[in-house]
């Protein structure tokens, strides 16, 4: 949503197009709302997505900790204050000279999915605390992980029980239910998985302490989602389900649901034109695409609200695409998009919940467009 702050910033500033601007404000109310919400889970950042100082220092005054991928965010976090025992390096994908350098910074909190990964860190971090990701289907996300990252269940019981035979600390269980989950039940399925791998290691002796619930809490795109608070219970339910009164230590990662909708980009129309004298469906080119910024329109996946000057006209559905040489920089055509019909060449128009996921998505300099220039008010 365009906040008042962020009219106001755009409408004095007058910034020059296509930019994100993101509202700290609704930063810190999603903060907050995700603890209330569970109040007993320990909320890690995902860095990843939006790791702009302003919004790393505001979440770590605020209390949170981070979720890391690589060294480099890693020392963000530390810049924007966290003390290591705040910050978890969760890729499930590291060279062993970065766990060195991770464990070296103190960090001592690693995810693994898979024997080898847990013989590097035993090597690179001896006695950190390790959690096992466990696949999930992501059915029912926007933005599914897919099997990338996780091992089935009775691996993870292996790789825990490797873990601590190393002499590594084996505690926990994590999984991603998928990104954009707008399924309430889809923590409920993990969290029998955790609780199963829980069971097993109980009967080897070791005790496992944690369950990381990972992110995949939404935002409002076109449809309206489930409110935190809707979250919170669900979650909480399910935990209630399969621990019973034994709940273990539990972590969120919210990413997405974090700063999404504190984002709004403003962008600009390139071009208004048809492919041919019969066709009836327009193309309409935005000074920012898919290599801009708007890498989850990949598949059509994530479809952004679009607020234009002219809102309310009649509107007919257009291809929409950004403006680079690259034919893959289309965001949607399979299913085409409303805007008015009354749209011209210059009008400038805003893309909201585009606070996740956006400028870490943006390339360099491809075709020469400077990478999403962002300002955090
Ligand atoms: C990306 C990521 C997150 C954040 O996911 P969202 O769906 O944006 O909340 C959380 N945990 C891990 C391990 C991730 O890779």
């Amino acid at each position: 949503m365009t906040t008042a702050r962020i009219q106001d910033f755009l409408a004095t500033r007058r910034p020059a197009s296509p930019c994100l601007v993101v509202d700290l404000d609704v930063v810190r109310d999603n903060y907050c709302a995700f603890t209330k919400a569970l109040p007993d889970s320990r909320i890690f950042y995902a860095v990843k997505a939006n790791p702009a100082p302003e919004i790393l220092k505001l979440l770590a005054s605020l209390g949170s900790n981070f979720d890391t991928a690589s060294v480099p965010e890693i020392e963000m976090a530390l810049d924007a204050g966290a003390t290591p025992e705040r910050i978890s390096f969760g890729n499930t994908i590291k060279k062993e000279r970065d766990i060195a350098r991770a464990h070296e910074l103190g960090i001592n909190l690693f995810a693994v999915d898979c024997v080898e990964e847990v013989e590097k860190i035993a090597r690179a971090a001896p006695r950190a605390r390790v959690f096992c990701r466990v696949l999930t289907d992501g059915e029912g996300a926007e933005w599914p992980l897919s099997r990338k990252f996780g091992c089935a269940p009775k691996m993870a019981v292996d790789v825990l029980a490797h873990a601590a035979r190393l002499g590594l600390d084996a505690y926990g269980v994590s999984f991603h239910v998928g990104s954009q989950m707008t399924d309430l039940k889809a923590w409920d399925k993990a969290l029998a998985d955790a609780r199963w791998v829980f069971e097993r290691m109980s009967e080897k002796g070791i005790t496992l302490k944690m369950v990381n619930m990972g992110g995949g809490f939404p935002t409002r795109y076109l449809k309206d989602v489930p409110s935190a608070k809707a979250y919170g219970q669900a979650i909480f339910d399910a935990l209630r389900k399969h621990f019973g009164n034994r709940i273990p230590e539990t972590i969120i990662e919210p990413g997405r649901g974090m700063v999404g909708n504190a984002g709004v980009i403003k962008s600009e129309i390139v071009l208004i034109s048809k492919k041919s004298e019969e066709d009836d469906v327009r193309w309409v080119y935005l000074d920012i695409g898919k290599f801009g910024g708007l890498a989850e329109t990949m598949d059509e996946a994530i479809r952004y609200n679009i607020v234009t000057p002219r809102d309310g006209d009649a509107a007919e559905p257009c291809v929409l695409a950004g403006p680079t040489c690259d034919s893959a920089d289309v965001l949607y055509e399979k299913k085409p998009y409303a805007l008015p019909l009354s749209l011209t060449i210059g009008d400038e128009v805003l893309i909201e919940g585009t606070g996740a996921y956006t400028t870490t998505y943006s390339a360099v300099a491809f075709n020469g467009f400077e990478p999403l220039r962002s300002y955090v008010i």
